[in-house]
């Protein structure tokens, strides 16, 4: 077995290096839960772009530059190293942009995909509402048609950077008399149409980070579905797929934070040693974040031989969200109370970023369907328990 890289790979693997090594902005972007933030990650994702490297995996006629996932999983580990700024249009890029690969008519990927990896279209997810979150076949924002375009009334929330996104993607109940599953489309929604009214909701950092959404009698082409009319869960569950798999959170994300906690436990080493336990903490996220990168390759090796992500999504999931925390978790260990002050206190470590992915980090096991549904997913279909 041949367990190194190949040539291509690892020129590949250069090529990224020295473009980030000359373009990562040397000042950190502001955070992107703000106005500011975000229009600055939007430029940077267009530098990205330009340089063919916002979407790696996508075919070049769509923005990208058809790498396989070996060089995508490469990539992410370049990218992360280089501290790189988090990527803000991953709603749009690794949700529905493979959703719209699947299930898009030809039309609608070359009209949404490449604005997409240019990220001149910024994407908001549309799912939860007040009475649907983990339950989330109890959708009841409608969209009646009415000839060529769909009527929406009702009502989204917790809809990540919304208040700057310029569309939505989400679920709505076309047929008004189905219930559960059934008789959902899955529609994209232009966040500048009238009768769409966007309030924000301030997360833990005190940014506003979320929005709900409301829509009264909004207007949108049926050319704006995606899949058929009606069978919109299938397609959203194929969404959630991608968002519980590998895509959303690769491990060179980890991988590098790991990194930069062993750089702060040696930086602190003799307080940090007073309690062994947070050098046990400190070595198990170090080997949580490889066992991550290997597994990932071993996924990687098995989708390239025509397998899928199916259940497993649900391991992942958790795996990824626990290992956050734990990292998070010891970081703030390590800096005892100065791990609370804020970034504009002189005296905060690295720009209070370990504070900032600490509060981050609490909604891992929530987002993305919160770890108890995962834990009852795998319960159900992977170990085949019994419902109750
Ligand atoms: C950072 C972040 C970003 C988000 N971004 C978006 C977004 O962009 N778009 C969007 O639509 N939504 C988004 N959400 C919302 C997210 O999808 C929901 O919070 C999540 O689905 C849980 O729904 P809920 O908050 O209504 O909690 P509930 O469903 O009310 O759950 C409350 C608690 O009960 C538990 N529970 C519920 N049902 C069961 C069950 N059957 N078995 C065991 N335990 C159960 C849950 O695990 C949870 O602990 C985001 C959330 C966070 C934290």
């Amino acid at each position: 077995m041949e367990l190194a890289f190949t040539p291509r790979q690892r020129a590949f693997r250069a090529e990224v290096r020295a473009w980030l090594a000359d373009n990562v902005p040397r000042t950190p972007l502001a955070s992107y839960d703000t106005r500011e933030g975000f229009e600055q990650h939007r430029e940077w994702e267009r530098r990205l772009f330009d340089a063919r490297l916002s979407m790696v995996m996508w075919p070049e006629a769509l923005g990208g530059r058809g790498c396989d996932l070996i060089e995508w999983l490469i990539f992410e580990e370049e990218y992360y190293a280089s501290g790189a700024p988090l990527r803000v249009n991953q709603n749009g890029q690794l949700l529905l942009g493979p959703t719209l690969m699947e299930f898009g008519t030809e039309a609608q990927k070359q009209r949404f995909l490449p604005r997409m990896a240019s990220s001149e279209d910024m994407w908001a997810q549309g799912w939860s509402e007040p009475n649907a979150g983990s339950d989330m076949a109890a959708i009841t924002s409608k969209a009646i048609r009415e000839g060529d375009h769909y009527v929406l009334n009702g009502q989204k929330t917790w809809s990540t950077r919304a208040i700057y996104a310029d569309w939505l993607f989400g679920l709505f109940r076309s047929d008004p008399a189905s219930s559960r599953h059934h008789g959902l489309s899955f529609l994209t929604v232009p966040l500048d149409s009238p009768g769409v009214t966007i309030r924000p909701i301030r997360a833990l950092n005190g940014k506003e980070a979320f929005a709900e959404i409301f829509f009264d009698d909004v207007r949108v082409p049926v050319e704006n579905r995606i899949g058929d009319e009606g069978k919109g869960w299938h397609v959203a569950m194929a969404t959630a797929g991608f968002e519980r798999g590998l895509l959303l959170r690769s491990p060179g994300r980890f991988q590098h934070t790991t990194r930069r906690l062993v750089a702060l436990y040696q930086a602190h080493r003799e307080v940090a040693d007073r309690d062994p336990a947070i050098r046990d903490a400190v070595c198990e996220s170090w080997m949580g974040a490889e066992a991550y990168a290997l597994s990932a390759y071993h996924t990687v090796g098995r989708l390239a031989k025509g397998a899928r992500i199916g259940d497993e999504a649900s391991t992942n999931k958790i795996v990824w969200s626990e290992l956050d925390l734990k990292m998070h978790e010891t970081a703030m260990r390590i800096l005892g109370a100065r791990g609370e002050l804020v970034a504009e206190a002189p005296e905060a470590e690295d720009g209070a970023s370990w504070l900032e992915g600490f509060l981050f980090a609490q909604a891992g096991p929530i987002y993305a369907g919160t770890n108890e549904i995962q834990r009852n997913i795998i319960a159900e279909r992977m170990l085949g328990l019994p419902k109750s």
